[in-house]
């Protein structure tokens, strides 16, 4: 079984039968009597629709995990659905974000653990998402892959299997979701909540203008001086500017780890390109917004949402490459 323990999203894969689980990572829990009530999509769908008692948590929000408790019940209940849906497999091969503590990595493998592993291989999320794009991660050539999820975007230089490079910013995805919010509000005098902003980020979003006629949105929200619902009607270039910002610090960290890139794998880079993964690689135009600020070709990875676990499944195919991650996580 291969798991992409994400922040936004969980993915689990079983050999030979493919992606078997992809749901949010959130919990909804009561909050009177502490107990989780929903995991999933389920509990992402109880949020504002039932009393307020029901908070739903993200445990894993900004890449580490925030909410050990809660994150070690998720794994274990979605790691029982994806048995019931796909057998049992006492090997697990789990990525994790590049900046997790030691402790973290443990806790990871104890929750595991209690779900049924017997045998557990952790696996950097950037080497585990070259491998499911399909990069030559295994020969002596770099790759430069950024994998932009919910909370962190990952930078880093492959090679042999290995790191070679990594930085790790806490700005993706969600944070422009929470800039079109903040713009909104400050520029239009309207509140609109996060689920409204992400669908404006997918619908309208952009890294980069363009010289056709650019689409318009109508939004809903509560207008801050009156009170009142409202509809106002917003311009893509608008939510291009309102996430400029955010995206200018991935831009930066892309170039600061182009700056200490070793010469000859630098040179492997500028030939083969950028790749981009993750959810925050949809983002339209996003690939020519760093291909212009580094000047190196790049392009969005084939399904960059399923890239993670799609890693983990070439892994769980690969008996020399498992029996090194059982062995000795892969980083
Ligand atoms: P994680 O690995 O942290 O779980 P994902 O790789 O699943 O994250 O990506 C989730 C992020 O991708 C969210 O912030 C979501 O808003 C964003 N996202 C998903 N689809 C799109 C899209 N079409 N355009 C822009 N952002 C998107
Ligand atoms: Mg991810």
């Amino acid at each position: 079984m291969g798991i992409d323990l994400g922040t936004a999203n969980t993915l689990i894969c079983v050999s030979g039968k493919g992606i078997v689980l992809e749901e949010p990572s959130v919990v909804a829990i009561d909050r009177d009597k502490k107990v989780p009530l929903a995991f999933g999509e389920e509990a992402k769908k109880m949020i504002g629709k039932t009393s307020g008692n029901i908070i739903a948590v993200r445990p894993l929000k900004d890449g580490v995990i925030a909410d050990f408790e809660n994150a070690r019940l998720m794994l274990e209940e979605f790691i029982r659905r994806s048995q019931d849906r796909g057998g049992t497999s006492p090997r697990m091969v789990i990525g994790v974000p590049t900046g997790i503590t030691e402790v973290e990595r443990r806790a990871v493998k104890n929750a595991a653990r209690e779900a049924g592993a017997r045998e557990i291989g952790l696996i950097d999320e950037p080497v585990a998402a070259a491998l499911g794009a399909g990069l030559p991660v295994m020969e002596a050539t770099g790759n430069l892959l950024i994998d932009i999820g919910g909370g962190t975007t990952e930078v880093a230089v492959i090679s042999l299997q290995n790191n070679v490079l990594c930085e790790s910013v806490r700005v993706a995805g969600d944070e422009l979701t929470e800039s079109i919010i903040q713009y909104i509000k400050k520029v239009h005098n309207l509140v609109i909540g996060e689920r409204t902003a992400e669908n404006i980020k997918i619908k309208l979003g952009s890294a980069y203008p363009t010289d056709q006629e650019e689409p318009v949105m109508e939004i809903r929200g509560i207008h801050l001086i009156s009170g009142l619902p409202r509809t106002i009607t917003i311009k893509a270039g608008e939510v291009r500017e309102s996430i400029a910002e955010p995206l200018s610090i991935i831009v930066d960290a892309v170039k600061r780890t182009l700056e200490k890139t070793p010469p000859e794998l630098a040179a492997d880079i500028i030939d083969r390109g950028i790749i981009l993964a993750g959810g925050g690689a949809l983002l339209r135009r996003l690939d020519t917004l760093i291909a212009h600020e580094t000047g190196i070709i790049t392009h969005v990875a084939e399904d960059p949402l399923r890239c993670v676990v799609r890693g983990t499944e070439e892994v769980l195919k690969n008996s020399k490459l498992l029996e090194r991650i059982l062995d000795k996580d892969l980083r």
